[in-house]
């Protein structure tokens, strides 16, 4: 008998951990790895919130919280999201988690629109539920269109799983784009919204817009994430929220109270600095990224076989790389999908970047563009170089 439960059998790595463990293996054996495979800003947290994380360790703030989170991190959050019912668990992460596991019955299903976030898939069938993927074209700039929605819904349909700005692609949907999908929602009344707006504050050429904002007559079957790893550089501090239906936040805090009891009491008072205090580094940040962005896509036009969009917000470009699949490496091995394209790249050229089927879509690749302007630089000419080695 298997000491690993049957339950494991649904769940894959994530490919992102997969190349990010790979690149620090060669890095590890004296390879100069460029690392652009995690989604995570090379910033170091603002002063300011960890000022207020040291205050909390020497003010003996070190004790067990409230499952749901600290009551003055909790009524931020209720600002922040201009809603009540708010939960705080251990990154956004957890909560997205917390959510589909507190609802999902055995077959229950969740649209997800792909290109999709690498967790979305393997948390719902985790949780029991059916993962109902719904491809989105490049053409329809990555994002689910109205009448994909409404064929997709089914009478098992639970949750419609929305993330914008979207990671991989950096797709935003607009106030229009969710009010058409609102107009479907509303034939529906038994499927509720799951919103990762963790890229919240990352947009460039787009506004950013929220179901239960846009929708309020839908805030009800709404559940809106968010949290403080992204846009404050907070990644390892592990705190991330969601705020929705009463009954479902009850049911998110029953499993976290039987879990992991709540994320850091030092994190909890070092997100209440990020959220209530000055918030200018946020503004520094997007603007940084934004350059990075038009480097990384000025870039990739010189790499043969790349097409790669400009991505409206996130920290990602997700080009695609039909144009190298069936070349052949110096060696003479068939480039055969993008995940031989992104072991290439790493075993060759020592750039780590995650293919897109790791996301649910091919053939393409994800880049993380949260790296210093000179790690991408570098890295873009060894891809650059990868793609001209191809024959
Ligand atoms: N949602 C999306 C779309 C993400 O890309 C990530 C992190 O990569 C998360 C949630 C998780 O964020 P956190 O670090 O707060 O758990």
């Amino acid at each position: 008998m298997s000491l690993i439960s049957e339950r494991l059998k649904v769940v894959r790595p994530s490919q992102i951990k997969v190349m990010t463990a790979r690149a620090a293996e060669l890095r590890d054996r004296g390879t100069d790895v460029i690392t652009l495979s995690q989604g995570e800003p090379d910033f170091d947290t603002p002063s300011v919130i960890c000022e207020a994380g040291i205050r909390a360790i020497r003010a003996g703030q070190t004790k067990y919280t409230a499952v749901a989170g600290i009551k003055q991190l909790r009524a931020a959050i209720g600002e922040s999201l201009r809603r009540d019912h708010g939960t705080v668990g251990c990154g956004a992460k957890q909560v997205v988690f917390n959510a589909l596991f507190a609802s999902l019955n055995p077959g229950d299903e969740v649209v997800i629109p792909t290109p999709c976030w690498v967790s979305y898939p393997d948390m719902v069938a985790l949780a029991g539920g059916k993962p109902v993927l719904v491809a989105c074209s490049e053409r329809d700039g990555f994002k689910l269109r109205p009448e994909a929605l409404d064929q997709a819904i089914t009478p098992r349909t639970k949750w419609l799983m929305l993330n914008s700005p979207c990671n991989p692609t950096g797709a935003v949907y607009s106030r229009s784009d969710l009010l058409a999908l609102a107009a479907v929602l509303r034939k529906h009344a038994k499927v509720h919204v799951l919103s990762d707006d963790i890229y919240e504050k990352l947009t460039y050429d787009a506004d950013f817009a929220t179901m239960a904002a846009v929708a309020p007559d839908l805030c009800e079957r709404t559940l809106t994430v968010n949290g403080v790893s992204k846009a404050d550089a907070m990644t390892g501090w592990r705190v991330g929220y969601g705020a929705g239906p009463l009954a479902l936040i009850k049911a998110m805090n029953l499993i976290q109270g039987q879990t992991s009891s709540h994320t850091s009491s030092v994190s909890q008072y070092a997100a209440l600095e990020a959220l209530s205090g000055r918030r200018d580094h946020i503004t520094e940040f997007a603007r940084a990224f934004l350059e990075r962005r038009d480097l990384v896509v000025a870039k990739l036009k010189q790499a043969k076989g790349l097409a790669c969009r400009v991505p409206d917000g996130a920290f990602y470009v997700f080009p695609s790389c039909a144009g190298v699949i069936g070349k052949r490496t110096p060696e003479g091995n068939m480039i055969e999908t993008d995940s031989d394209f992104a072991m290439y790249l790493l075993d060759a050229f020592a750039v780590a970047v995650v293919p897109g089927s790791g996301f649910m879509a091919s053939p393409y690749i994800r880049i993380s563009y949260a790296s210093s302007p000179q790690d991408l630089t570098r890295a873009c000419d060894r891809i650059i170089a990868a793609c001209a080695s191809l024959s």
